[in-house]
């Protein structure tokens, strides 16, 4: 089954991804990660988003789709995909169901992690201590842009998947087993839909 995490940055979407991927074999596919490794590599793709990711905008819905429509057509992605933080607008998502209707794929479920704004600042701050401050949009005034993009062009995703049958939310703020105890049973039940 492919699926989409949905949900605004630090909801939490990269480890319940990582779970799904080594529970059930599924692959992970971030955007997020695929363009800061096209930076961090020196591409000229990577330098074409550094400046438009730092400063917490969106790259162009041509390259990210670009990326993607290469990605799944990896022999690995046959198993099922997780897409983390992709489509991120509504062109995104009206591209990704071409793609995958071309190759009779779909997706079968989206799955939002429900959070506040304010939980959502302190725990990438958090993250940002971690990781010792290697993402340069992890600051506190990033973050708010970052939030801002969510609310204004990606929320309208949670409309568009509603009107398909596919949207599933759970509660993000629980913790982590909770949230993916949650996601199982979600994945179960439209896993077993005739
Ligand atoms: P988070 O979910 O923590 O905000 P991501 O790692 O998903 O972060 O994305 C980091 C940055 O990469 C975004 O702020 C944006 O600049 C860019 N990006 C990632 N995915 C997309 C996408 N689908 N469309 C446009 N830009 C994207």
């Amino acid at each position: 089954m492919n699926l989409i995490l949905f949900g605004p940055p630090g909801a939490g979407k990269g480890t319940q991804a990582r779970i799904l991927q080594d529970g059930r074999g599924l692959v992970q596919l971030s955007t997020g990660d695929m363009l800061r490794a096209a930076v961090a590599a020196g591409t000229e793709l990577g330098k074409a988003c550094k400046a438009i990711m730092d400063r917490g905008d969106l790259v162009s819905d041509d390259i990210v789709v670009g990326i993607i429509a290469e990605r799944i057509e990896q022999p690995d992605c046959a198993k099922g995909v997780i897409f983390d933080g992709f489509p991120r607008t509504v062109p995104q998502a009206e591209a990704l169901d071409r793609m995958l209707s071309e190759r009779g794929w779909k997706i079968g479920a989206v799955i939002e992690l429900k959070v506040d704004d304010e939980i959502l600042v302190g725990r990438v701050e958090t993250r940002n201590r971690e990781t010792g401050g290697t993402r340069a949009d992890d600051t506190p005034e990033t973050l708010r842009n970052r939030l801002a993009v969510y609310h204004k062009n990606t929320a309208p995703l949670l409309t568009f998947y509603q009107g398909q049958g596919k949207l599933h939310s759970v509660d993000g703020m629980a913790p982590i087993s909770q949230v993916s105890a949650e996601i199982a049973a979600v994945l179960d039940q439209v896993g077993g839909r005739p």
